[in-house]
């Protein structure tokens, strides 16, 4: 099987960090079984409530590093002072079950899956205005004073690549934003 003959479908999922991807992606994994995560591989600390290989692998760089080194993964990215990748094995093993596979990547990320998976169906999610993005990325209470602020600087550049997805969201009212993202994904 090459690349392209893939039996499940892909998902990507971008947009800024705080904009509400998890909170928004979570709802419809809990709806519907036949959507799945893939799960990341990481090296940032875990936030609270975070558990490791179900939101994220979470590796030490000398880790995350040695796995580069294997080739395992399908791509990956150094975002603030951390890496994210997707890893293909684990991939590969979701795609196979026949589902549905999301994956919530940054926007570099989401330009290398699709050089792989040109039939993947791209989602951009939007903040409502920028002092919202700010608003949320405050009560989460999970980033620092540095890492919010870089956060928000990265949202700036991340939001110009809007029009490269195949359709974009604006998360408002969190309800209408999944009804929304969930119809998209269901539709052929
Ligand atoms: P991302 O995954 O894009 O980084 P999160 O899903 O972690 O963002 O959401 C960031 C914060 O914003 C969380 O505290 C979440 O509860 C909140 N949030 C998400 N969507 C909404 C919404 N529509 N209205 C208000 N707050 C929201
Ligand atoms: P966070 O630290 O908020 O969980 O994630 C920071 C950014 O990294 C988000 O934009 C998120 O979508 C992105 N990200 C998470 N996993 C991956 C991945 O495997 N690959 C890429 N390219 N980006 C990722």
């Amino acid at each position: 099987m090459n690349n392209t003959e893939k039996p499940g479908r892909l998902v990507v999922i971008s947009g800024p960090s705080g904009c509400g991807k998890d909170t928004i992606m979570n709802e419809i994994f809990k709806m519907d079984p036949n959507i799945i995560p893939s799960v990341s591989a990481t090296t940032r600390p875990p936030r609270k409530g975070e558990i490791n290989g179900i939101n994220y692998y979470f590796l030490s760089t000398e880790e995350f590093e040695e796995r580069i080194r294997k080739n395992e993964f399908l791509e990956y990215v150094r975002y603030g002072e951390n890496y994210y990748g997707t890893l293909k094995p684990q991939l590969d093993e979701k795609l196979k079950t026949g589902k549905t596979v999301v994956l919530i990547i940054d926007v570099r990320g989401a330009v290398n899956v699709r050089k792989i998976y040109p039939t993947a169906k791209t989602i951009f999610i939007m903040p409502p205005t920028e002092s919202e993005l700010e608003k949320r990325l405050r009560c989460r209470d999970s980033d620092n004073e540095d890492s919010i602020l870089r956060r928000l600087e990265v949202a700036k550049d991340e939001i110009k690549c809007v029009n490269e997805y195949d359709y974009a969201v604006v998360n408002d009212e969190l309800e209408k934003a999944v009804e929304n993202v969930y119809n998209i994904i269901i539709s052929e």
